[in-house]
């Protein structure tokens, strides 16, 4: 790969084909059937799928950008991986871009990665392979300024292919998709499938919705605003983490949404920040006012989170 590209550009069109190459692996994993699920925590599962796919994007982006900081979900024990799990080909729509001035020049201290190998865990063991997504976010300084989301399971009926990627980068703009603009005169709004609550329900009883959709995953719940299939996102609960949000948080905005806690604020991503979105996560779509959500939520949801 020509290193004439800013480390930005060459990080992210990286992140592209290692998420694709770990959606394969995904598959592969899930075809032959043994998923051996470990339990990490309450309602938090973990499959061979995760833990392979992490090996794959942490391998491939390590070795490519030594000194840039990667924090996956799946730990950090790293392993030796099979050779065809290191990519080091690029997503080259993505190396065409021209960042904006203030991406150019970034050093790799400044970089970190969130990586979700498999977002959805709960619902692919369960066999909903349709909610799942592979998130890499890349964060600069505090800020998600650009990430991937790959679905393994996409289906292109026109092309016959499965799998898509989608990337975004601040000041540059959205790939891989079309955005569409959500329908006006309906409030939809999309949560958890797998973990709510008394609270996470009081959020959204809150925003007198005309209807939930229930999906499992921040990526897949971030696409449908993207698809204009749903017009927010409310997850009242400290559940969610940085690699859930930081890909899918830098997609949105590149596209005109937004996404904070349910304060109106924005997460840091640096590499020292807490892993845990402890105040909850409000995504809303392009043309959406996401102050007007923002004054929905209760005090009490508030104060429960
Ligand atoms: P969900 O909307 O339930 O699919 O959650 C989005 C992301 O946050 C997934 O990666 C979940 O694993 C994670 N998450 C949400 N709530 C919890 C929880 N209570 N415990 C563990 N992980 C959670
Ligand atoms: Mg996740
Ligand atoms: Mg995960």
């Amino acid at each position: 790969m020509a290193q004439c590209h800013p480390l930005v550009t060459r990080l992210l069109a990286s992140s592209a084909t290692a998420a694709a190459q770990a959606g394969k692996i995904i598959r592969d994993i899930f075809t032959r059937g043994d998923l051996n699920i470990v339990e990490k925590g309450v309602d938090d599962l973990q499959t061979e799928a995760d833990r392979s796919a992490q090996n794959c994007i942490i391998e491939s982006l390590s070795r490519q950008f030594p000194g840039i900081t990667i924090i996956g979900e799946e730990g950090t024990s790293r392993c030796e991986v099979p050779s065809d799990w290191i990519v080091t080909n690029v997503d080259e729509e993505i190396l065409k871009v021209k960042l904006p001035k203030d991406l150019e020049n970034v050093s790799p201290q400044d970089i970190c990665v969130w990586v979700d190998p498999l977002d959805g865990t709960s619902e692919f063991t369960q066999g909903l392979v349709d909610h799942i997504t592979v998130l890499v976010g890349v964060a600069v300084g505090t800020k998600a300024v650009g990430g991937v989301i790959h679905q393994p399971y996409y289906k292109d009926l026109q092309k016959s292919s499965i799998g898509r990627t989608l990337w975004g980068i601040d000041g540059v703009g959205v790939g891989g998709f079309m955005p569409v603009p959500t329908l006006i005169g309906r409030r939809i709004i999309t949560t958890t499938r797998s973990h709510s609550n008394k609270t996470v329900q009081a959020a959204l009883d809150a925003m007198e919705p005309d209807e939930i959709l229930r999906v499992g995953g921040a990526g897949h719940k971030v696409l449908l605003l993207l698809e204009g299939k749903a017009h927010a996102y409310v997850f009242a609960s400290k559940g969610c983490k940085r690699w859930d949000t930081c890909a899918p948080e830098a997609i949105l905005h590149a596209a005109g949404g937004k996404l904070t806690d349910l304060y109106g604020d924005s997460y840091s991503y640096d590499a020292t920040t807490s892993h845990c979105n402890s105040k909850g996560v409000l995504a809303t779509a392009p043309g959406e006012q996401h102050s007007w959500y923002l004054s929905r939520i209760p005090d009490e949801v508030k104060q429960e989170i």
